[in-house]
């Protein structure tokens, strides 16, 4: 392992980005994979919150809402704009993912209505299937949800798609890039197929946005939704984003009627006006301090770009996959994520049949190691998270010998088997 070790001391040298791990609060006896689910943080939002708190809260009360905090899901907005490659009128913050989905996938059925084939696959995150599901369970009663299949259990075959999509397909509801896997679809040839059907496509963003370059309006996308507590670093169960193309904005309808998504709710009228533009999926008063703890994290990425954090990423990711293919497929592991890089997101998957308990004894060594923190996903799934925004080649090797030791050692065995809660 020695010439890897050195490697990655050369490619963390010429590293460009490197800089920017110092904008994060770290722990050196830590080397932390997670950023696909929960981002560090950034340095600058530990200061902001506590002077929002003490100074925004804490002082001014009310007054801060007309000084500081009415434009801020604007202001918030108009920054992952740039990052996912939308207009700033496009984008909406605020909420979670899931009702993000609910109140776009209820307005998507609504407008293309005499059309009941709705489109997912097997490989998307849990909540946005219970979204579809329970959808048709309560209001579309006629619709039917079919999955695109994969045959390798990592991606989705371009045909699959071409053959199951047809004109009586609503709406084609999928994770640009996937949470197990980290297969990334053909963005522009979804939506162009779809297009061709007249179909929409709902792209969830939350393995993407700030892990892969993504272009929204370039790529004629309808409407997205995505989290902001991955690779955004916005803080635990920070508001979530939704897009909507501009010339479809008028056409679609909020489900939920509410005060924040009335063109004038500080007239108190009984009657219910929409407003117009992408404010009107809003729904109630915006969460200030979760909102506000986003927005260092998307300034770090902008400052650093995205097309240079998707050539670092990519980089991470074939030196990480060289050094599993080399040092850890011996001892029974496989990869569980796409070769080619541009079908790839930013995080990679090993399988084990003692993933889980390698997954707890990296994260509690029981000697001086440093404590390693992947996750993981059943059945035998150990995710590593590249945050190239943080994370360096020296972590990536250290991850790698540590697996092998483990495993060499059985270190696992002092572990059960049952799972803990939060995985
Ligand atoms: C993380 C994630 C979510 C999160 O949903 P919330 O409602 O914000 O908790 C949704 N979809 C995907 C694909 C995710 O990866």
């Amino acid at each position: 392992m020695d010439q890897y070790h050195k490697k990655a001391a050369e490619l963390d040298c010429k590293d460009t980005l490197a800089k920017f791990t110092d904008e994060f609060v770290n722990d050196d006896n830590m080397i932390y994979l997670d950023g696909n689910s929960l981002g560090k943080l950034p340095k600058r939002s530990q200061k902001l919150s506590s002077d929002l708190i003490r100074k925004q809260w804490g002082d001014r009360l009310i007054r801060s809402w007309n000084e500081h905090w009415i434009d801020l899901p604007q202001t918030i907005a108009a920054k992952i704009a740039k990052i996912v490659g939308a207009r700033e009128d496009e984008i909406f913050v605020g909420d979670s993912t899931s009702l993000n989905l609910y109140k776009l996938v209820f307005a998507a059925l609504k407008a293309k209505h005499g059309k009941t084939k709705i489109i997912s696959d097997s490989l998307n995150f849990p909540t946005d299937i219970y979204v579809l599901k329970g959808m048709i369970e309560r209001h579309f009663e006629n619709h039917k949800l079919e999955l695109l299949k994969s045959s390798d259990g990592i991606s989705i075959d371009k045909q699959s798609i071409r053959e199951l999509l047809d004109e009586n397909t609503a709406l084609i509801s999928l994770s640009y890039v996937t949470y197990k896997s980290s297969f990334m679809y053909d963005m522009r040839y979804v939506n162009d197929l779809a297009h061709q059907n007249n179909s929409f496509v709902i792209w969830d963003l939350s393995h993407a946005a700030g892990a892969v370059p993504v272009h929204l309006n370039e790529t004629d996308a309808d409407m997205a939704v995505g989290c902001t507590y991955k690779y955004l670093n916005g803080g635990p169960g920070s508001p979530a984003f939704l897009y909507v193309k501009k010339d479809l904005q008028e056409k679609l309808l909020n489900p939920i009627w509410s005060w924040f998504s009335h063109e004038k709710p500080f007239d108190f009228d009984l009657n219910y006006l929409s407003n117009q533009g992408i404010q009107k999926f809003a729904i109630g008063t915006p969460p200030v301090l979760s909102m506000a703890a986003i927005e260092p994290g998307l300034d770090l990425l902008i400052e650093a770009g995205m097309e240079n954090l998707r050539d670092k990423s990519l980089l991470m990711s074939n030196f990480l996959i060289e050094l599993i293919q080399k040092e850890l497929e011996p001892f029974g592991f496989e990869i569980a994520s796409p070769l080619e890089e541009n079908r790839r997101g930013s995080h990679i998957s090993i399988q084990h049949e003692e993933g889980y308990r390698i997954n707890r004894a990296l994260i509690e060594p029981m000697d001086e190691s440093k404590i390693i923190i992947p996750d993981f996903r059943p059945p035998n799934n150990i995710r590593l998270g590249i945050a190239p925004l943080y994370n360096s080649f020296t972590d990536l090797y250290e991850c790698i010998l540590r697996i092998k030791t483990i495993v060499e050692t059985k270190e696992y065995d002092r572990f059960s088997k049952e799972r803990l809660t939060v995985t």
